[in-house]
């Protein structure tokens, strides 16, 4: 898992993936995801952890399909650079 060094307004405007507020289901708190993930067969947004363990933390993606490839290529690329 990868995470760019870029601004989140940023991020969201290049992938179109929105932020979401979830509550966790073991302390009960609200968390949002703000934090640009890369992974090898996603791009999205994954919540910051908060002391509850990697399986209360939430992410957000679009797949990197074929059809969005070279769009992601781009952006990874981009972003990585
Ligand atoms: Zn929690």
């Amino acid at each position: 898992m990868i995470y760019p060094d870029v601004e989140l307004d940023v991020w969201i405007k290049k992938t179109g993936i929105e932020p979401v507020i979830y509550t966790c289901a073991q302390c009960g708190g609200k968390y949002k995801t703000t934090i640009p993930v890369i992974t090898r067969d996603y791009v999205g947004l994954v919540s910051p952890k908060h002391g509850c363990g990697a399986g209360f933390t939430k992410l957000v993606f679009c797949p990197r399909t074929k059809e969005k490839g070279d769009l992601w290529a781009r952006i990874i690329e981009e972003f990585l650079d």
